[in-house]
């Protein structure tokens, strides 16, 4: 009997995240994996939340791409804006 027995399925799940995250201590990291190898279930909800991860990463990259370059054109429009405004607002309030 190894030290590994001593992860259960609750204690693997529990700390699933953290794996993901490479958070675990190197011995409890092996102690997971360890249980993973030898457990189909935990395996399978390890795969399942290793792949949700994946894809929240993905898509927090893809929006994040676009809001830069959308806080870029805000900026770019509220200067030409300013300056659009600032160069014809003595007509305008005289037209008005
Ligand atoms: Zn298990």
């Amino acid at each position: 009997m190894s030290a590994d027995d001593r992860w259960n399925c609750a204690d693997v799940r529990a700390r699933t995240a953290e794996h993901l995250d490479g958070e675990l201590a190197p011995a409890e990291a092996r102690g997971v994996d360890a249980h993973l190898a030898g457990c189909p279930d935990c395996r399978a909800g390890w795969e399942a939340e290793r792949r949700l991860l994946a894809d929240m990463r993905r898509r927090v990259q893809a929006v994040r791409a676009p809001e830069a370059v959308r806080a870029r054109l805000r900026a770019a429009l509220a200067h030409a804006l300013k300056e659009e405004i600032s160069s014809r607002a003595p007509h305008d309030v005289t037209d008005a």
